[in-house]
Protein backbone atom coordinates (compact mmCIF):
# COMPACT_ATOMS: atom_id res chain seq x y z
CA UNK A 1 0.00 0.00 0.00
CA UNK A 2 1.46 3.23 -0.65
CA UNK A 3 1.77 5.98 1.50
CA UNK A 4 -0.84 8.24 -0.26
CA UNK A 5 -3.29 5.30 -0.50
CA UNK A 6 -5.82 5.19 2.85
CA UNK A 7 -6.35 1.97 4.39
CA UNK A 8 -9.48 0.36 2.96
CA UNK A 9 -11.32 -2.12 5.64
CA UNK A 10 -13.59 -3.49 2.79
CA UNK A 11 -10.74 -3.70 0.22
CA UNK A 12 -9.32 -6.48 3.12
CA UNK A 13 -12.47 -8.38 3.47
CA UNK A 14 -12.47 -8.03 -0.38
CA UNK A 15 -8.32 -9.53 0.06
CA UNK A 16 -9.49 -12.31 2.12
CA UNK A 17 -12.53 -12.98 0.20
CA UNK A 18 -10.28 -13.42 -2.96
CA UNK A 19 -7.88 -15.55 -1.33
CA UNK A 20 -10.52 -17.86 -0.43
CA UNK A 21 -12.49 -17.94 -4.08
CA UNK A 22 -9.10 -19.38 -5.33
CA UNK A 23 -10.06 -22.59 -3.38
CA UNK A 24 -13.73 -22.62 -5.58
CA UNK A 25 -14.91 -23.19 -8.67
CA UNK A 26 -17.36 -20.36 -9.01
CA UNK A 27 -17.62 -18.38 -12.45
CA UNK A 28 -15.95 -14.86 -11.38
CA UNK A 29 -19.30 -13.59 -12.17
CA UNK A 30 -21.02 -15.10 -9.44
CA UNK A 31 -17.98 -14.53 -7.45
CA UNK A 32 -17.94 -11.10 -8.14
CA UNK A 33 -21.64 -11.05 -7.05
CA UNK A 34 -20.80 -12.67 -4.07
CA UNK A 35 -18.36 -9.67 -3.15
CA UNK A 36 -20.53 -6.70 -4.27
CA UNK A 37 -21.99 -4.59 -1.93
CA UNK A 38 -25.74 -4.21 -3.21
CA UNK A 39 -27.29 -1.38 -1.61
CA UNK A 40 -25.65 1.54 0.53
CA UNK A 41 -27.56 4.04 1.92
CA UNK A 42 -26.15 7.03 2.85
CA UNK A 43 -28.42 9.33 4.76
CA UNK A 44 -28.26 12.66 6.26
CA UNK A 45 -30.57 14.23 8.50
CA UNK A 46 -31.29 17.26 11.11
CA UNK A 47 -32.28 16.35 15.01
CA UNK A 48 -32.89 19.08 17.68
CA UNK A 49 -30.90 18.81 20.49
CA UNK A 50 -31.36 19.75 24.33
CA UNK A 51 -30.15 23.44 24.43
CA UNK A 52 -32.38 24.34 20.93
CA UNK A 53 -29.36 23.95 18.13
CA UNK A 54 -30.14 22.15 15.30
CA UNK A 55 -27.18 19.18 14.31
CA UNK A 56 -27.21 17.36 11.16
CA UNK A 57 -26.45 13.43 11.55
CA UNK A 58 -24.66 11.32 9.56
CA UNK A 59 -25.53 7.61 9.05
CA UNK A 60 -25.62 4.88 6.66
CA UNK A 61 -27.07 1.54 5.76
CA UNK A 62 -25.58 -1.17 3.98
CA UNK A 63 -26.85 -4.16 2.48
CA UNK A 64 -24.33 -6.31 1.48
CA UNK A 65 -26.52 -9.56 0.10
CA UNK A 66 -29.59 -10.18 -0.90
CA UNK A 67 -29.24 -14.08 -1.63
CA UNK A 68 -31.42 -14.61 1.36
CA UNK A 69 -33.77 -12.08 3.13
CA UNK A 70 -33.57 -10.20 5.08
CA UNK A 71 -30.21 -8.66 5.65
CA UNK A 72 -29.44 -9.02 8.88
CA UNK A 73 -26.56 -6.73 10.70
CA UNK A 74 -26.20 -4.05 14.11
CA UNK A 75 -26.33 -0.69 13.73
CA UNK A 76 -23.19 1.09 15.40
CA UNK A 77 -23.12 4.48 16.95
CA UNK A 78 -19.53 5.77 16.72
CA UNK A 79 -17.67 8.80 16.06
CA UNK A 80 -15.29 7.00 13.47
CA UNK A 81 -18.21 5.49 11.83
CA UNK A 82 -17.94 5.69 8.04
CA UNK A 83 -18.93 3.97 4.75
CA UNK A 84 -16.13 1.64 4.11
CA UNK A 85 -16.63 0.60 7.86
CA UNK A 86 -20.30 -0.04 7.38
CA UNK A 87 -19.64 -1.87 4.13
CA UNK A 88 -17.23 -4.20 4.99
CA UNK A 89 -18.89 -5.19 8.26
CA UNK A 90 -21.96 -5.64 6.21
CA UNK A 91 -20.29 -8.02 3.46
CA UNK A 92 -18.72 -9.98 7.13
CA UNK A 93 -22.40 -10.45 8.12
CA UNK A 94 -23.40 -12.28 4.87
CA UNK A 95 -20.43 -14.46 4.93
CA UNK A 96 -21.16 -15.31 8.91
CA UNK A 97 -24.67 -15.50 8.40
CA UNK A 98 -24.15 -18.39 5.35
CA UNK A 99 -21.62 -20.19 7.89
CA UNK A 100 -23.88 -20.54 10.56
CA UNK A 101 -26.87 -21.28 8.47
CA UNK A 102 -28.86 -18.50 9.16
CA UNK A 103 -30.98 -17.58 6.19
CA UNK A 104 -30.28 -14.14 6.44
CA UNK A 105 -28.29 -11.84 4.05
CA UNK A 106 -25.51 -9.44 5.41
CA UNK A 107 -26.44 -6.08 6.44
CA UNK A 108 -24.64 -3.31 8.44
CA UNK A 109 -25.65 -0.17 9.94
CA UNK A 110 -24.17 3.19 11.64
CA UNK A 111 -24.66 6.21 12.95
CA UNK A 112 -21.66 9.20 13.34
CA UNK A 113 -21.88 10.13 16.82
CA UNK A 114 -20.31 9.26 19.97
CA UNK A 115 -23.21 8.46 22.13
CA UNK A 116 -21.79 9.54 25.32
CA UNK A 117 -21.62 13.27 24.33
CA UNK A 118 -25.36 13.23 23.91
CA UNK A 119 -28.54 13.24 26.65
CA UNK A 120 -30.72 9.99 26.43
CA UNK A 121 -33.66 12.02 24.74
CA UNK A 122 -31.24 13.00 22.15
CA UNK A 123 -29.87 9.54 21.53
CA UNK A 124 -34.07 8.42 21.26
CA UNK A 125 -34.49 11.56 18.75
CA UNK A 126 -31.65 10.31 16.64
CA UNK A 127 -32.51 6.57 17.16
CA UNK A 128 -36.44 7.04 16.03
CA UNK A 129 -35.77 9.68 13.31
CA UNK A 130 -32.89 7.19 11.56
CA UNK A 131 -35.65 4.42 11.85
CA UNK A 132 -38.03 6.76 10.07
CA UNK A 133 -35.71 7.14 7.35
CA UNK A 134 -35.02 3.28 6.90
CA UNK A 135 -39.05 3.34 6.80
CA UNK A 136 -39.29 5.84 3.95
CA UNK A 137 -36.38 4.07 2.10
CA UNK A 138 -37.97 0.12 2.75
CA UNK A 139 -34.55 -0.22 4.40
CA UNK A 140 -36.16 -2.61 7.52
CA UNK A 141 -38.44 -4.55 8.05
CA UNK A 142 -39.00 -8.14 9.01
CA UNK A 143 -38.62 -8.85 5.65
CA UNK A 144 -35.95 -6.70 4.00
CA UNK A 145 -33.87 -5.71 6.30
CA UNK A 146 -33.29 -6.38 10.59
CA UNK A 147 -30.77 -4.39 12.31
CA UNK A 148 -29.12 -5.85 15.80
CA UNK A 149 -27.06 -3.84 18.33
CA UNK A 150 -23.17 -3.48 17.90
CA UNK A 151 -20.92 -0.87 19.02
CA UNK A 152 -22.72 1.60 21.04
CA UNK A 153 -26.25 0.55 21.01
CA UNK A 154 -28.36 -1.86 23.59
CA UNK A 155 -32.00 -3.46 23.83
CA UNK A 156 -32.75 -0.07 24.68
CA UNK A 157 -32.57 1.42 21.16
CA UNK A 158 -33.77 -1.82 19.75
CA UNK A 159 -36.84 -1.23 21.66
CA UNK A 160 -37.11 2.55 20.35
CA UNK A 161 -36.51 0.96 16.77
CA UNK A 162 -39.21 -1.66 17.25
CA UNK A 163 -41.80 1.24 18.29
CA UNK A 164 -40.91 3.43 15.88
CA UNK A 165 -41.25 0.89 13.27
CA UNK A 166 -44.56 -0.25 14.85
CA UNK A 167 -46.03 2.84 14.54
CA UNK A 168 -45.11 4.29 11.28
CA UNK A 169 -46.72 0.67 10.07
CA UNK A 170 -50.09 0.21 12.16
CA UNK A 171 -51.48 -3.24 11.99
CA UNK A 172 -48.39 -4.65 10.74
CA UNK A 173 -48.81 -8.06 12.14
CA UNK A 174 -45.08 -8.98 11.92
CA UNK A 175 -43.61 -5.33 12.98
CA UNK A 176 -41.54 -6.81 15.75
CA UNK A 177 -39.25 -9.22 13.81
CA UNK A 178 -37.63 -5.50 12.34
CA UNK A 179 -35.62 -5.82 14.79
CA UNK A 180 -33.64 -8.27 17.21
CA UNK A 181 -31.68 -7.83 20.43
CA UNK A 182 -34.87 -6.84 21.75
CA UNK A 183 -35.74 -6.59 26.03
CA UNK A 184 -37.65 -9.47 26.45
CA UNK A 185 -41.01 -7.84 27.27
CA UNK A 186 -40.57 -5.92 24.06
CA UNK A 187 -40.33 -9.37 22.19
CA UNK A 188 -36.76 -10.26 22.81
CA UNK A 189 -35.79 -13.77 23.35
CA UNK A 190 -34.14 -15.68 26.50
CA UNK A 191 -30.70 -16.61 26.46
CA UNK A 192 -29.35 -13.62 24.08
CA UNK A 193 -27.32 -12.45 26.68
CA UNK A 194 -24.97 -14.97 26.57
CA UNK A 195 -25.20 -16.20 23.65
CA UNK A 196 -21.97 -14.77 22.06
CA UNK A 197 -19.81 -16.53 24.75
CA UNK A 198 -21.33 -19.95 25.16
CA UNK A 199 -21.03 -19.88 21.68
CA UNK A 200 -17.14 -19.48 21.73
CA UNK A 201 -17.48 -22.16 23.65
CA UNK A 202 -19.58 -25.36 21.71
CA UNK A 203 -16.99 -23.80 19.11
CA UNK A 204 -13.71 -24.29 20.55
CA UNK A 205 -14.83 -27.76 22.44
CA UNK A 206 -16.21 -29.35 19.01
CA UNK A 207 -12.74 -28.86 17.48
CA UNK A 208 -10.86 -30.13 21.00
CA UNK A 209 -13.11 -33.20 20.36
CA UNK A 210 -11.39 -33.98 16.80
CA UNK A 211 -8.70 -36.39 17.63
CA UNK A 212 -6.32 -35.56 14.38
CA UNK A 213 -6.45 -32.57 15.57
CA UNK A 214 -5.67 -32.32 18.87
CA UNK A 215 -2.93 -35.37 17.37
CA UNK A 216 -1.31 -32.20 15.05
CA UNK A 217 -1.39 -29.74 17.88
CA UNK A 218 0.57 -32.08 20.84
CA UNK A 219 -3.07 -31.86 23.09
CA UNK A 220 -5.37 -34.26 24.43
CA UNK A 221 -8.78 -34.58 23.53
CA UNK A 222 -11.70 -33.00 25.13
CA UNK A 223 -11.70 -29.16 26.61
CA UNK A 224 -11.30 -30.88 30.27
CA UNK A 225 -8.42 -29.94 31.85
CA UNK A 226 -7.29 -27.44 29.49
CA UNK A 227 -5.35 -24.36 30.46
CA UNK A 228 -7.27 -21.08 29.43
CA UNK A 229 -6.43 -17.52 29.12
CA UNK A 230 -9.36 -15.00 27.97
CA UNK A 231 -8.71 -11.43 27.45
CA UNK A 232 -11.56 -9.26 28.22
CA UNK A 233 -14.34 -9.50 31.22
CA UNK A 234 -17.05 -8.45 29.19
CA UNK A 235 -19.82 -9.91 27.36
CA UNK A 236 -18.02 -12.08 25.43
CA UNK A 237 -15.03 -12.92 27.75
CA UNK A 238 -16.69 -13.24 31.02
CA UNK A 239 -19.47 -15.90 29.72
CA UNK A 240 -17.03 -17.57 27.06
CA UNK A 241 -14.36 -17.86 30.70
CA UNK A 242 -17.43 -19.49 32.28
CA UNK A 243 -18.47 -21.69 30.24
CA UNK A 244 -14.89 -23.03 29.75
CA UNK A 245 -15.03 -23.48 34.02
CA UNK A 246 -18.05 -24.99 34.06
CA UNK A 247 -16.93 -27.56 31.50
CA UNK A 248 -13.51 -28.55 33.70
CA UNK A 249 -11.07 -26.32 32.23
CA UNK A 250 -8.61 -24.27 34.13
CA UNK A 251 -8.95 -20.40 33.55
CA UNK A 252 -5.27 -20.08 34.05
CA UNK A 253 -5.08 -16.11 33.53
CA UNK A 254 -7.59 -13.50 32.79
CA UNK A 255 -6.57 -9.93 30.97
CA UNK A 256 -8.27 -6.45 31.22
CA UNK A 257 -7.59 -3.08 30.30
CA UNK A 258 -6.24 -2.32 34.03
CA UNK A 259 -4.06 -5.07 34.10
CA UNK A 260 -4.44 -9.07 34.19
CA UNK A 261 -3.76 -11.51 37.24
CA UNK A 262 -2.77 -15.49 36.61
CA UNK A 263 -3.06 -18.48 38.81
CA UNK A 264 -1.69 -21.92 38.09
CA UNK A 265 -4.30 -23.41 40.19
CA UNK A 266 -7.24 -21.63 38.16
CA UNK A 267 -8.67 -18.73 38.85
CA UNK A 268 -12.74 -18.33 40.07
CA UNK A 269 -13.95 -16.37 37.00
CA UNK A 270 -17.14 -15.35 38.98
CA UNK A 271 -14.89 -14.07 42.25
CA UNK A 272 -12.48 -12.09 39.93
CA UNK A 273 -15.37 -10.10 38.09
CA UNK A 274 -16.55 -9.39 41.85
CA UNK A 275 -13.34 -8.31 42.90
CA UNK A 276 -12.86 -6.31 39.96
CA UNK A 277 -16.29 -4.81 40.52
CA UNK A 278 -15.62 -4.10 44.65
CA UNK A 279 -11.72 -2.54 43.55
CA UNK A 280 -12.42 -1.06 39.99
CA UNK A 281 -9.33 -3.37 39.23
CA UNK A 282 -8.79 -6.86 38.48
CA UNK A 283 -5.27 -6.41 39.86
CA UNK A 284 -4.26 -8.13 43.34
CA UNK A 285 -7.34 -10.51 43.11
CA UNK A 286 -6.72 -12.37 46.49
CA UNK A 287 -6.38 -16.11 44.66
CA UNK A 288 -3.85 -14.98 42.12
CA UNK A 289 -0.33 -13.29 41.10
CA UNK A 290 -0.42 -10.08 38.80
CA UNK A 291 1.25 -9.98 35.45
CA UNK A 292 3.53 -6.89 34.84
CA UNK A 293 1.54 -6.23 31.93
CA UNK A 294 -1.76 -6.91 31.28
CA UNK A 295 -0.15 -8.18 27.66
CA UNK A 296 1.87 -10.54 29.18
CA UNK A 297 -1.18 -12.36 29.60
CA UNK A 298 -1.03 -12.94 25.77
CA UNK A 299 2.05 -14.50 25.77
CA UNK A 300 1.60 -16.94 29.03
CA UNK A 301 1.87 -20.78 28.01
CA UNK A 302 -1.69 -22.07 27.72
CA UNK A 303 -3.68 -24.17 25.74
CA UNK A 304 -6.51 -22.24 24.72
CA UNK A 305 -6.32 -18.18 24.44
CA UNK A 306 -9.31 -16.22 24.16
CA UNK A 307 -9.11 -12.72 22.66
CA UNK A 308 -12.19 -11.09 23.61
CA UNK A 309 -11.72 -7.32 23.99
CA UNK A 310 -10.33 -5.33 20.99
CA UNK A 311 -9.17 -5.67 17.07
CA UNK A 312 -5.35 -5.79 16.52
CA UNK A 313 -4.22 -6.98 20.07
CA UNK A 314 -2.34 -9.79 18.37
CA UNK A 315 -0.34 -8.65 15.95
CA UNK A 316 3.15 -9.31 13.59
CA UNK A 317 5.28 -8.01 16.63
CA UNK A 318 3.87 -9.99 19.55
CA UNK A 319 2.72 -12.88 17.38
CA UNK A 320 5.97 -14.98 17.61
CA UNK A 321 5.57 -15.32 21.43
CA UNK A 322 2.58 -16.45 21.92
CA UNK A 323 2.72 -19.60 23.44
CA UNK A 324 -1.18 -20.85 23.03
CA UNK A 325 -1.63 -24.13 21.10
CA UNK A 326 -5.53 -22.99 20.24
CA UNK A 327 -6.55 -19.32 19.63
CA UNK A 328 -10.38 -18.95 19.73
CA UNK A 329 -11.31 -15.27 18.05
CA UNK A 330 -13.88 -13.93 20.47
CA UNK A 331 -13.35 -10.21 19.39
CA UNK A 332 -13.83 -8.97 15.78
CA UNK A 333 -10.34 -9.18 14.07
CA UNK A 334 -8.17 -9.74 17.68
CA UNK A 335 -5.47 -10.92 14.71
CA UNK A 336 -4.06 -9.20 12.30
CA UNK A 337 -2.78 -10.64 8.52
CA UNK A 338 0.47 -10.92 10.15
CA UNK A 339 -0.32 -12.61 13.09
CA UNK A 340 -2.01 -15.40 10.93
CA UNK A 341 1.08 -16.06 8.77
CA UNK A 342 3.44 -16.65 11.92
CA UNK A 343 0.71 -19.32 13.29
CA UNK A 344 0.36 -21.21 10.02
CA UNK A 345 3.78 -21.36 10.23
CA UNK A 346 4.06 -21.97 13.90
CA UNK A 347 1.11 -24.57 13.52
CA UNK A 348 -1.22 -22.69 15.61
CA UNK A 349 -4.66 -23.12 15.43
CA UNK A 350 -6.51 -19.92 14.68
CA UNK A 351 -10.42 -20.55 15.24
CA UNK A 352 -11.74 -17.58 13.44
CA UNK A 353 -14.33 -14.73 14.63
CA UNK A 354 -16.24 -14.89 11.80
CA UNK A 355 -17.95 -18.02 12.40
CA UNK A 356 -16.94 -18.09 16.32
CA UNK A 357 -18.44 -15.20 17.65
CA UNK A 358 -21.73 -15.83 15.43
CA UNK A 359 -23.82 -16.71 18.91
CA UNK A 360 -25.24 -13.13 18.97
CA UNK A 361 -26.55 -13.69 15.11
CA UNK A 362 -27.76 -16.80 16.06
CA UNK A 363 -30.01 -16.40 18.81
CA UNK A 364 -30.96 -13.51 16.99
CA UNK A 365 -32.35 -15.94 13.98
CA UNK A 366 -34.22 -17.48 16.85
CA UNK A 367 -35.61 -13.77 18.08
CA UNK A 368 -37.15 -12.91 14.91
CA UNK A 369 -38.28 -16.35 14.36
CA UNK A 370 -40.58 -16.27 17.74
CA UNK A 371 -41.48 -12.74 16.32
CA UNK A 372 -42.78 -14.34 13.43
CA UNK A 373 -44.91 -16.77 15.28
CA UNK A 374 -45.61 -15.27 17.89
CA UNK A 375 -45.69 -17.46 20.57
CA UNK A 376 -43.19 -18.06 23.04
CA UNK A 377 -40.45 -21.32 22.88
CA UNK A 378 -41.50 -24.38 24.94
CA UNK A 379 -45.12 -23.03 25.59
CA UNK A 380 -47.08 -25.70 23.39
CA UNK A 381 -44.46 -28.63 24.49
CA UNK A 382 -43.29 -27.60 28.06
CA UNK A 383 -46.31 -29.73 29.96
CA UNK A 384 -47.03 -32.35 27.08
CA UNK A 385 -43.37 -33.20 27.60
CA UNK A 386 -43.32 -33.20 31.25
CA UNK A 387 -46.32 -35.55 31.40
CA UNK A 388 -44.90 -37.80 28.88
CA UNK A 389 -41.53 -37.77 31.07
CA UNK A 390 -43.92 -38.53 34.01
CA UNK A 391 -45.42 -41.56 32.76
CA UNK A 392 -42.34 -43.12 31.04
CA UNK A 393 -40.09 -42.70 34.32
CA UNK A 394 -43.69 -44.16 36.48
CA UNK A 395 -43.61 -47.55 33.98
CA UNK A 396 -39.53 -47.50 34.36
CA UNK A 397 -39.70 -47.17 38.56
CA UNK A 398 -42.89 -49.93 38.25
CA UNK A 399 -40.92 -52.32 35.70
CA UNK A 400 -37.75 -51.97 37.97
CA UNK A 401 -39.19 -51.49 41.48
CA UNK A 402 -36.50 -48.74 42.12
CA UNK A 403 -37.23 -44.92 42.65
CA UNK A 404 -35.09 -42.51 41.20
CA UNK A 405 -33.25 -39.69 43.49
CA UNK A 406 -35.43 -36.36 43.45
CA UNK A 407 -32.57 -34.96 41.78
CA UNK A 408 -32.82 -37.12 39.04
CA UNK A 409 -36.55 -37.23 38.80
CA UNK A 410 -36.33 -33.25 38.27
CA UNK A 411 -33.57 -33.59 35.77
CA UNK A 412 -35.64 -36.40 33.99
CA UNK A 413 -39.15 -34.49 34.08
CA UNK A 414 -38.08 -30.97 32.84
CA UNK A 415 -40.07 -29.69 30.25
CA UNK A 416 -38.03 -27.17 27.44
CA UNK A 417 -38.07 -23.64 28.73
CA UNK A 418 -37.53 -21.07 26.35
CA UNK A 419 -33.65 -20.64 27.52
CA UNK A 420 -33.26 -24.23 27.19
CA UNK A 421 -34.17 -24.21 23.14
CA UNK A 422 -32.39 -21.61 22.31
CA UNK A 423 -28.79 -22.72 23.81
CA UNK A 424 -29.56 -26.61 22.18
CA UNK A 425 -30.46 -24.32 19.20
CA UNK A 426 -27.00 -22.80 19.15
CA UNK A 427 -24.99 -25.97 20.17
CA UNK A 428 -26.64 -27.91 17.48
CA UNK A 429 -25.66 -24.24 14.74
CA UNK A 430 -21.66 -24.41 16.35
CA UNK A 431 -21.06 -28.35 16.13
CA UNK A 432 -22.91 -28.13 12.61
CA UNK A 433 -20.98 -25.03 11.52
CA UNK A 434 -17.22 -26.17 12.78
CA UNK A 435 -17.57 -29.67 11.70
CA UNK A 436 -18.54 -28.30 7.87
CA UNK A 437 -15.17 -25.93 8.22
CA UNK A 438 -13.04 -28.84 9.29
CA UNK A 439 -14.61 -31.05 6.33
CA UNK A 440 -13.72 -28.53 3.82
CA UNK A 441 -10.37 -27.91 4.82
CA UNK A 442 -9.77 -31.51 5.13
CA UNK A 443 -10.66 -32.08 1.60
CA UNK A 444 -7.93 -29.44 0.76
CA UNK A 445 -4.17 -29.73 1.72
CA UNK A 446 -3.61 -26.32 -0.05
CA UNK A 447 -5.94 -24.36 2.00
CA UNK A 448 -3.76 -22.48 4.75
CA UNK A 449 -5.66 -21.57 7.87
CA UNK A 450 -9.39 -22.18 9.37
CA UNK A 451 -10.66 -18.75 8.35
CA UNK A 452 -9.75 -19.51 4.69
CA UNK A 453 -11.82 -22.77 5.32
CA UNK A 454 -14.16 -20.56 6.51
CA UNK A 455 -14.29 -18.38 3.96
CA UNK A 456 -14.62 -21.03 1.06
CA UNK A 457 -17.64 -22.56 2.88
CA UNK A 458 -19.18 -18.85 3.18
CA UNK A 459 -18.66 -18.24 -0.46
CA UNK A 460 -19.81 -21.90 -1.62
CA UNK A 461 -22.63 -21.24 0.31
CA UNK A 462 -23.54 -18.17 -0.79
CA UNK A 463 -22.93 -18.90 -4.51
CA UNK A 464 -24.98 -22.04 -4.59
CA UNK A 465 -28.31 -19.26 -3.60
CA UNK A 466 -26.99 -17.26 -6.08
CA UNK A 467 -26.84 -20.48 -8.82
CA UNK A 468 -30.26 -21.73 -7.65
CA UNK A 469 -31.79 -18.11 -7.75
CA UNK A 470 -30.76 -17.98 -11.24
CA UNK A 471 -29.33 -15.45 -13.06
CA UNK A 472 -32.05 -12.58 -14.33
CA UNK A 473 -31.03 -11.28 -18.02
P1 LIG B 1 -17.66 -5.35 26.19
O1 LIG B 1 -17.49 -3.88 26.09
O2 LIG B 1 -18.76 -5.94 26.99
O3 LIG B 1 -16.29 -6.03 26.74
C1 LIG B 1 -15.01 -5.71 26.31
C2 LIG B 1 -14.10 -5.85 27.51
O4 LIG B 1 -12.74 -5.72 27.08
C3 LIG B 1 -14.35 -4.76 28.56
O5 LIG B 1 -14.49 -5.34 29.84
C4 LIG B 1 -13.09 -3.90 28.47
O6 LIG B 1 -12.74 -3.28 29.69
C5 LIG B 1 -12.05 -4.92 28.03
N1 LIG B 1 -10.86 -4.31 27.44
C6 LIG B 1 -10.76 -3.13 26.78
N2 LIG B 1 -9.49 -2.91 26.43
C7 LIG B 1 -8.78 -3.97 26.86
C8 LIG B 1 -7.40 -4.30 26.81
N3 LIG B 1 -6.51 -3.52 26.21
N4 LIG B 1 -7.00 -5.47 27.38
C9 LIG B 1 -7.89 -6.28 27.99
N5 LIG B 1 -9.21 -6.00 28.08
C10 LIG B 1 -9.64 -4.86 27.51
O7 LIG B 1 -17.73 -5.86 24.68
P2 LIG B 1 -18.21 -7.27 24.16
O8 LIG B 1 -19.63 -7.18 23.75
O9 LIG B 1 -17.75 -8.33 25.10
O10 LIG B 1 -17.38 -7.36 22.79
C11 LIG B 1 -16.01 -7.71 22.77
C12 LIG B 1 -15.60 -8.03 21.33
O11 LIG B 1 -16.41 -9.08 20.83
C13 LIG B 1 -15.74 -6.89 20.33
O12 LIG B 1 -14.73 -7.03 19.36
C14 LIG B 1 -17.09 -7.17 19.67
O13 LIG B 1 -17.19 -6.60 18.38
C15 LIG B 1 -17.03 -8.66 19.62
N6 LIG B 1 -18.36 -9.30 19.48
C16 LIG B 1 -19.32 -9.11 20.43
C17 LIG B 1 -20.54 -9.77 20.30
C18 LIG B 1 -21.60 -9.65 21.37
O14 LIG B 1 -22.60 -10.37 21.27
N7 LIG B 1 -21.43 -8.83 22.40
C19 LIG B 1 -20.82 -10.57 19.18
C20 LIG B 1 -19.82 -10.74 18.22
C21 LIG B 1 -18.59 -10.09 18.39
Amino acid sequence: MSANEEYSFFGAVEKSFDRAAKFTNWDPGILEQIKACNAVYRMKFPVRMDDGRIEVIEAYRVQHSQHKTPCKGGIRFAAEVNQDEVMALAALMTYKCAIVNVPFGGGKGGIKINPRKYSVYELEKVTRRYTAELVKKNFIGPGTDVPAPDYGTGEREMAWIVDTYASLRPGEIDAAGCVTGKPVTQGGVRGRREATGMGIFFGIREVCQMPDVMEKLGLTVGVEGKRVIVQGLGNVGYHAAKFFHNAGAKIIALAEYEGAVYSEDGLDVDAVFEHRKKTGSILNFPGGSNFAKNTDALEYDCDILIPAALENVINGENAPRVKARIIGEGANGPLTPEADEVFVTKGTLVVPDMYLNAGGVTVSYFEWLKNLSHVRYGRMEKRFTENMNQHILGQIEELTNRQVSTRERQFIMHGPEEVDLVHSGLEETMITATREIMDAWKSNPQIPDMRTAAYVVAINKVGTSYAELGIFP
